[in-house]
């Protein structure tokens, strides 16, 4: 492989990546990351300063989940995370597995322990093959508030009422947030909140994203009939009138929207995302709309596998918390067939990209401008590998159809590129 006329392999010497945490996962996912850590990263890359968690079900039952708690704080302490998909496991796992007790999401911990702004996710590009968009498409998607962490019961007829008790006493009287009759014999009453005070962080990071991506920044939301999220796009806005427009002018990215940021509700969106297939535009959204409207992208760019997903969150010293990890779970099915000794194309792109990712972000925290050269020139050699092997058809079948590689074929095709 030659990576601007230089050959990869031969141009490094044996390097320490700096620190960072690794988190493992289950199955395909993790089987897959197994082979990939072994035949492209270890040969090149001294990774002894990495923290290692397993955050299968069997360890998080065996240490009474004490590791994703270590595992959160690692990353808290660190700034740079890789994870590979992990199960949260069903009533039927818990049997087969033999677990003692339920295991809850690890995203609501890590979210909360990371101080978590945005999940950020991105349409991933192979220069020389087309996949659903043209051009990069950017998601920034609320990682707090909204329906996931509601409090509910399931109610017959009667009267709710809703009251806000501000923490301290001194500062204010109880709010009577909302008060209803309940006319159903059998309802659901659904309590939750919804967070604004890192929206402003979320602004930040969706603009400088954009204007760097050169890509045309709109802001979702169902503000016209859900009044509450009002307050979303007004930050938005305000932070982007004061601090960006100029330049979003400059960079003549706002022709489309007449000069102004422009909002859109979220159900035109989901219309929008499948017309603009050209792509060069970013959304910004709640965190519910942003889980929706980002699996629809995946399914116009082709694949789950070409879309990153990456939880920024924000240290107490200011610097960014990066978790990297793809959009896809744990590719039950292929580990299956793999246990019945079928063949397997497991996809490894998104998780690869993820890994470079946190490798990246790791050298620029270490603020070491040796690290940060030869780390990029690593994950730059590794990325063109991978996109070469694609390119080649030589990629893995759910791009390169019946003829392309089985999952170990692709490891070892692009493994011998590396170091050649
Ligand atoms: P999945 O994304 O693992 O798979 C969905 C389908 O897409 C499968 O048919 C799979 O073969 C295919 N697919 C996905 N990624 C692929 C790739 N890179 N290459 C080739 N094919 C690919 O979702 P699922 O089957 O619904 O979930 C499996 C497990 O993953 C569940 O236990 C779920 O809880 C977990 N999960 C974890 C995460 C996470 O940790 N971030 C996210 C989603 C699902």
């Amino acid at each position: 492989l030659r990576l601007r006329g230089v050959r990869c392999a031969s141009s490094w010497s044996r390097f320490t990546a700096p620190p960072m945490v690794y988190i493992s996962g289950e199955e395909m996912s993790r089987y897959t990351m197994e082979l990939i850590m072994d035949k492209w990263v270890k040969p090149s890359v001294d990774i002894s300063k990495w923290e290692f968690y397993d955050l299968s079900c069997k360890e998080r039952d065996a240490t009474n989940d004490q590791v994703l708690k270590d595992a959160v704080a690692a990353g808290a302490r660190i700034g740079s995370i890789f994870k590979e998909p992990t199960i949260t496991p069903t009533k039927k796992q818990m049997a087969s597995m033999g677990l003692s007790r339920p295991l809850g999401s690890p995203n609501g911990l890590m979210r909360r322990g990371w101080n978590g702004i945005t999940i950020s996710r991105d349409t991933i590009h192979i220069p020389g093959i087309e996949l659903g968009f043209k051009r990069p498409v950017l998601f920034e998607r609320h990682a707090v508030g909204g329906e996931y962490g509601a409090g509910w019961k399931k109610v017959g007829k009667g009267r709710v009422l809703t009251t806000f008790f501000p923490e301290s006493m001194d500062e204010g009287k109880p709010i009577i947030v909302d008060g209803r009759e309940v006319k159903d014999d059998r309802s659901c009453v659904v309590v939750y909140d919804n967070p604004l005070d890192n929206v402003e962080d979320l602004a930040h990071i969706f603009f400088q994203r954009c204007l760097e991506a050169k890509v045309v920044p709109y802001v979702v939301t169902k503000k016209t009939v859900f009044k509450w999220q009002e307050g979303f796009w007004q930050i938005m806005k305000e932070v982007f009138d004061a601090k960006y427009k100029a330049d979003f002018l400059q960079a003549g990215l706002l022709e489309k929207t007449h000069g102004e940021l422009q909002h859109l509700i979220s159900d035109a969106a989901t219309m929008q995302i499948i017309r603009w297939t050209d792509g060069g535009f970013g959304m910004a959204c709640h965190n519910y709309d942003g889980d929706m409207l980002t699996d629809e992208v995946a399914q116009v760019h082709r694949s789950p596998g070409f879309i990153t997903s990456n939880l920024i969150g924000k240290r107490e010293d200011g610097a960014l918390i990066k978790e990297f990890e793809a959009s896809h779970g744990t590719v039950a099915d292929l580990w299956h067939a793999h246990l019945r000794g079928e063949e397997t194309s497991m996809n490894p792109l998104g998780m690869v990209v993820a890994l470079l990712g946190s490798m990246d972000h790791a050298a620029a925290l270490a603020q070491d401008p040796k690290a940060i050269e030869v780390t990029s020139h690593f994950t730059k050699c590794c990325q063109a590998a991978v996109y070469e092997a694609f390119r080649s058809g030589k990629g893995t079948r759910d791009m390169a159809g019946p003829e392309g590689s089985t999952t170990e074929q692709f490891v070892n095709t692009v493994a011998e590129d590396l170091l050649r």
